[in-house]
């Protein structure tokens, strides 16, 4: 008999196990992959971007956006920040706040391990979860958890569900988190790709993948600035995987271009310059895009021979070119997955279901959904440790 089970050992999972541990609990962990933290390996290109400088409760998409206020206010950037330094972990900030290790993701992981073997933490890897069972406990009016695995049958008081969610799932990313949550009739949001690359139809950027660009890029209110690029099957780079959170299908992306310039005045100012516009504009871009662009926007001619209208209708398509995205490359290749267990069904407090008690919800498998830049593992910390207090 175990006090707490935490299914999943991923950022969210091994940060409960570990305060849980600390407070004299029996915890173990199961994970059905080989080993712990596959995916904070494989994180911010393999170095883990393991945090963010600035982490604001509007970095996150919910449909409950007050949720993760009280998980994020109670373990702070600056917490995880001191464990990394305890460890003598050295990391930099690479930009916008976003904090990276200055060697290998890897240590972010041993890191991890040490602190459940000092806390006392039983980890089981290639474990995988058949059924789990609420059972009465003998002579008591209190109930438990059974949880049967391939490497055998364990028993617990709390179960923590850290599975995070369906993205990639060649790294082992399961619905199960879900399945649990629907076989205790507890509600979901659906599940959608957040942190995605666009698919375009009839790309006209195809020619020019590889190529990247700082743009600003808006949809449904919200904007980014940060470096797109144009790939093979349409957009990714930052500031499309940022937006992509907030997409839905059929709506447009405005992109300004030039979101630092202003295109009207420059070609205004530039009247009599008889150099072509492809040309021209190949002082702001890469020439091959200002082809391209030239290709598809505005046949290209001598800046001098530009009339009022046609130097009205380049701007518009400088600063507020509209692009419909045809859809997203889906959950193969979204880094995170946006919706999952309702927030309402869980206490902000806690993270403890409010029909189930006993029954913890954590990290990515929970409808809260952080922004490109660290916001996601903070999340998984921060769910953690409220559940690891209570758990
Ligand atoms: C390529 C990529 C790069 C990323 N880079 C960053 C980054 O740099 N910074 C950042 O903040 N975020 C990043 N993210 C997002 C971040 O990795 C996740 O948000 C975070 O890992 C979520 O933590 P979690 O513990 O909730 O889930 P996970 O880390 O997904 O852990 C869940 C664990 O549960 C296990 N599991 C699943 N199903 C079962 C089952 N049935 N039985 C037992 N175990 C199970 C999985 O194998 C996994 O180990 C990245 C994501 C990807 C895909």
């Amino acid at each position: 008999m175990y006090n707490t089970i935490v299914i999943g050992a991923g950022a969210a999972g091994l940060m409960c196990a570990i305060e849980a541990g600390k407070r004299g609990r029996k915890v173990l962990v199961l994970e059905h992959a080989e080993k712990i933290g596959k995916k904070i390996l494989i994180s911010g290109g393999g170095r883990c971007n393991f945090t963010n400088l600035d982490v604001k409760p509007e970095n996150y998409i919910s449909n409950n956006p007050h949720f993760c206020k009280s998980a994020l206010a109670r373990y702070t950037p600056q917490d995880f920040i001191s464990l990394v330094e305890k460890h003598g972990i050295k990391y930099h900030e690479k930009k916008l706040g976003q904090l990276f290790c200055d060697s290998s993701a890897k240590e972010i992981v041993q890191m991890l391990q040490k602190e459940c073997e000092d806390a006392g933490v039983g980890i089981k890897v290639n474990c995988t979860v058949d059924k789990i069972e609420r059972i009465n406990v003998s002579q008591s009016s209190e109930t438990a958890f059974r949880v049967t695995s391939n490497l055998g049958v364990f028993t617990s008081e709390s179960l923590v569900v850290a599975t995070g969610g369906i993205s990639i799932p060649q790294m082992g990313a399961t619905d199960f988190g879900y399945k649990v949550a629907k076989q205790h009739k507890i509600k979901l949001i659906k599940a959608y790709p957040g942190l995605v690359p666009f698919v375009l139809k009839d790309n006209p950027f195809a020619q020019i993948s590889g190529v990247s660009l700082e743009v600003k890029v808006s949809c449904n209110n919200i904007s980014f600035i940060e470096n797109i690029l144009f790939t093979h099957r349409g957009l990714s780079g930052p500031v499309i995987l940022q937006i992509s959170s907030y997409w839905n299908k059929n709506d447009d992306l405005k992109i300004d271009l030039l979101p630092e310039k202003n295109i009207l005045s420059i070609l205004i100012e530039n009247r009599t310059n008889k150099v072509e516009l492809v040309n021209f504009l190949s002082q702001f871009f890469p020439k091959r895009f200002s082809e391209i662009w030239c290709e598809t926007f505005f046949y290209s001619k001598p800046v001098n021979q530009l009339n009022e209208k046609e130097i009205q209708i380049i701007s518009k398509r400088l600063h507020n070119l509209i692009i419909t995205p045809f859809g997203t490359e889906g959950f193969g290749k979204a880094e995170v997955t946006k919706g999952g267990v309702d927030t309402n069904e869980l206490s902000s407090k806690t993270m403890e279901s409010k029909k189930v008690p006993g029954l913890y919800f954590i990290g990515e498998v929970v409808d809260v959904t952080g922004w490109l830049g660290g916001y996601n593992f903070q999340w998984a910390w921060a769910s953690g440790f409220a559940a690891g207090q209570y758990a």
